[in-house]
């Protein structure tokens, strides 16, 4: 059956960020495919862990702060101990946004962004090839942005432009890397989403208008529209796709 494809029953899934926004819409996602999904985040919100498992979701948590250069490896190893050394399908989902105009963006701002964007996204991909290798198994799902391959208005915001354009090619060169390792490595681009770092935005009465006005199809997506397609990346569904940037963004790039 077709649908079996999307079945990870049993598998061990390590999201970060993934307790609210889009890391949660696909810390639900794959759980309900039937992941045993390890969460993680900076700040602890024990609420959500304990609405996961009423809704009969195998989670754990285990916080981390992407900010930390040490942090990553812990995080791995600290899955790794939990899970009895296995990991089959890590999710880099934690990010920051920073807007502001470049002559004066503030230099501590910067460092604080690339190392939560882009270097984490390394040490953690870094960290979990050596069990996925290992098993001859794995897959790594990054997310990008839109913002890695278009300047969106009216927003300036260089810096995380460029941080999410390093993730799309950190992942087309890992999924090139690693295909013969039984490591597929993949990435989305999502458009405007409705989380806790676009609601500033959206309700903005020049942003939010613009965002809109730029966006094809008449609406702002959702978690549950990035989980599906999480899912999907991350599950044997997707069994032949590697180095993709999926592109989730109601057609925004289309035009
Ligand atoms: P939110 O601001 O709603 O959530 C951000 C998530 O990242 C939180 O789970 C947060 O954890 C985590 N995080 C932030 N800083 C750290 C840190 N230092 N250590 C560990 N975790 C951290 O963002 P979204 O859900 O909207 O964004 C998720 C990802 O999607 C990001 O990478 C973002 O760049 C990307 N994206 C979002 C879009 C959108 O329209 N929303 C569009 C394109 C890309 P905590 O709760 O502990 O703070």
């Amino acid at each position: 059956m077709i649908f079996d494809r999307f079945r990870i029953d049993g598998q061990i899934a390590l999201v970060t960020g993934g307790t609210r926004g889009i890391g949660l819409g696909i810390v639900e996602a794959l759980a309900e495919a039937g992941a045993r999904v390890v969460v993680s985040s900076k700040v602890p919100k024990p609420e959500v862990l304990a609405r996961l498992r009423a809704a009969g979701h195998q989670v754990d948590y285990i916080a981390a702060d992407m900010e930390d250069p040490a942090a990553p490896a812990k995080l791995i190893a600290d899955t790794l101990a939990l899970t009895g050394g296995r990991l089959d399908i890590l999710v880099n989902n934690a990010g920051v946004a920073q807007h502001g105009d470049t002559e004066t963006f503030p230099a501590a701002q910067y460092r604080r962004l690339m190392d939560i964007n882009v270097d984490a996204v390394f040490r953690m991909c870094q960290a979990a090839l050596t069990p996925m290798r290992k098993q001859h198994s794995g897959v790594i799902l990054n997310i990008g942005s839109i913002s890695g391959l278009v300047s969106n208005i009216p927003q300036p915001q260089a810096a995380y432009n460029a941080s999410k354009a390093a993730v799309h090619m950190l992942t087309r060169s890992l999924a090139s890397d690693h295909a013969a390792d039984g490591i597929r490595v993949n990435a989305i681009a999502p458009g405007y989403i409705d989380t806790d770092m676009t609601s500033g935005g959206l309700a903005d009465p020049v942003w939010g208008p613009i965002w809109r006005q730029m966006t094809p199809m008449p609406k702002v997506g959702t978690a549950e529209d990035i989980g599906a397609a999480a899912l999907y990346l991350c599950s044997p569904a997707s069994g032949f796709v590697t180095g993709e940037v999926l592109v989730i963004d109601g057609g925004y790039t289309a035009r």
